[in-house]
């Protein structure tokens, strides 16, 4: 069976702002109980700008494409941007893409906020083949405001997604960007725009997946949803059962949220949540077809982004 993961990323140390780091290493030292000086190498390896990591993971988990969401955190509160020109980290991404041609894609990442972000999206579109526009509205604008229309209108024309982060998220990005509800007028006033909502908006599932009975051309995805399925299985299947009966297996996609190629492990046991769904989740009634996980796992994505038949 197919399986694609539409969503995951590549960071290097120089594609982010500094402060996004610092960060990370605080909330990492403060989770783990270590120090400031231990999280900062924690943090360290997760920088990777060759994607060798990554494709290494996809092949041990049996993945054959993934589908690398390129960031722009440049422009959020209180940041200085990243060291690297946004512009230089779109033309390493497609580096990347091409050394790995067949295996990863990419969605190009643009605050809609940057001056010539629209042409931005057709560069890195018409020349440097990305199948997605990935925004980051925690970093500070509504995917509602009219700032980000242009990129919509161009998105349209390139006949390709945007993937909005949906979700509560970490310091210093805001949450109140990422409510679902926001994505509303988009889909109205874009209604042949494919709006992907990431994560499935995590804490805000229902809201998505309410807004996405009433707007068809919501797809979603269940990227980092790992976190639910260990601490009670069953639940876990049942709410995705119950999301497959709303929306259907042909809006929703696999994705894991990997940064690189970090914690094999973690990846391994999200891909069999999936491949190896345990039998006690049949006996308990809750079911999967196979058509609807070959949706699930690998067709909508392929489709979506049209990836071609990746093999
Ligand atoms: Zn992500």
């Amino acid at each position: 069976m197919l399986i694609v993961d539409s969503h995951a990323h590549l960071i290097d140390r120089d594609w982010a702002p500094a402060g996004y780091w610092e960060t990370n290493a605080w909330i990492v030292s403060r989770r783990l109980g270590v120090s400031l000086e231990e999280a900062h190498l924690k943090v360290a390896e997760m920088w990777d700008g060759t994607g060798d990591p990554l494709v290494a993971t996809l092949d041990r988990a049996g993945v054959s494409h993934g589908l690398v969401l390129n960031v722009d955190w440049g422009l959020a509160q209180g940041q200085k941007d990243s060291p690297l020109p946004i512009e230089e980290i779109h033309h390493r991404c497609y580096q990347v893409v091409q050394h790995h041609a067949g295996r990863l894609s990419w969605a190009v990442g643009v605050d809609p906020r940057r001056p010539q972000s629209a042409l931005m999206v057709h560069k890195a579109v018409t020349e440097y083949g990305a199948r997605a526009v990935k925004f980051r509205p925690d970093a500070g604008f509504y995917p509602n405001d009219p700032v980000a229309y242009p990129i919509y209108r161009e998105c349209l024309e390139l006949g390709i997604p945007v993937v909005f982060h949906c979700g509560p998220i970490l310091p210093p990005l805001r949450s109140k960007y990422t409510e679902p509800i926001y994505l509303d007028d988009v889909c109205k006033d874009f209604p042949e725009l494919t709006v992907v909502a990431a994560h499935l908006g995590h804490g805000y599932w229902q809201q998505t997946l309410s807004l996405a009975k009433s707007n068809p051309n919501i797809v979603c995805d269940l990227a980092h949803w790992d976190w639910y399925v260990g601490s009670q299985p069953r639940r876990f299947y049942e709410t995705v059962r119950y999301i497959m009966d709303v929306i259907g297996s042909q809006r929703m996609m696999f994705g894991t949220d990997a940064i690189g190629g970090r914690d094999q492990a973690a990846y391994l046991r999200w891909v069999r949540a999936f491949t190896e769904i345990p039998p006690e989740i049949e006996l308990a009634g809750i079911r999967f077809s196979q058509g609807e996980l070959a949706d699930f796992l690998g067709a909508t994505a392929a489709r979506i982004f049209q990836l071609g038949t990746p093999t």
